[in-house]
């Protein structure tokens, strides 16, 4: 499996390391060419704010899109979560708006900034989840292909009892925390068995879809 973890900035090499030691070829992604090839793809924490700007001057946020749009495995945690979702508060320039979900930046203020809470999370089994949240969003609304995969527990003091802050819609995987930041390799299984179930055929067809895009055609100019 080769997974791209898009390097613009934030914790990419922290993603790359889990990948790593889960025996998975993992690169740091800079420029659109490195994103050929890739059996999925993975947005990581930083500030979404910057992402958005050096996805523009990177010439990434079309490839990005055509990509995700044509099936490619692509996984956004806290600030890439932010960048993948419909809809983000807050945010000076859109993202790049391919999952179905509506975030809350910045949702638990400044006084929390950042904590730890045991999450269930049932599609990786009955062990609670260690995530680490940091200036972390929270997902309000979910369209109906959407999964819930995990909510704060409700007995959690402040806001953001019962928040979603893990969610898949098909392709796409979302979480607010940083799993790339505790021991737990479970999440990083998960995506890699998203984009096993995805198969070869994907890297095919993502060469397809980046050189359609160089030729200057549109999306909505493909059948
Ligand atoms: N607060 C950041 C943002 O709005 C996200 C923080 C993070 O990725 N840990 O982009």
């Amino acid at each position: 499996m080769k997974i791209g973890v898009l390097a613009l900035q934030g914790d990419f090499a922290e993603h790359v390391a889990v990948f790593s030691r889960l025996g998975a070829e993992a690169h740091e992604v800079r420029l659109p060419e490195e994103l050929d090839g890739l059996d999925g793809l993975v947005i990581p924490g930083g500030e979404s704010t910057t992402f958005t700007r050096l996805m523009v001057d990177y010439g990434l946020l079309e490839p990005l899109r055509r990509l995700a749009d044509d099936g490619l495995p692509t996984w956004g945690t806290c600030a890439g979560m932010i960048v993948i979702a419909r809809q983000a508060s807050d945010m000076p320039r859109p993202g790049l708006g391919f999952m179905d979900i509506v975030v809350d930046r910045n949702a638990f203020g400044r006084q929390v900034d950042s904590f730890e809470a045991d999450l269930e999370i049932p599609a990786l089994g009955p062990e609670p989840f260690p995530a680490v949240f940091i200036r972390a969003p929270v997902i309000r609304q979910v369209g109906p292909e959407v999964e819930v995969l995990a909510r704060l527990p409700n007995d959690r003091a402040g806001g953001g009892a019962g928040s979603i802050v893990a969610a898949r819609q098909g392709h796409l995987l979302a979480t607010a925390f940083h799993p790339e930041l505790t021991d737990d390799p479970r999440l990083h299984r998960y995506f890699l068995d998203m984009t096993e179930a995805r198969g070869s055929a994907s890297k095919v067809r993502a060469a397809t879809v980046l050189a359609e895009g160089s030729n200057g055609s549109t999306r909505n100019s493909r059948p």
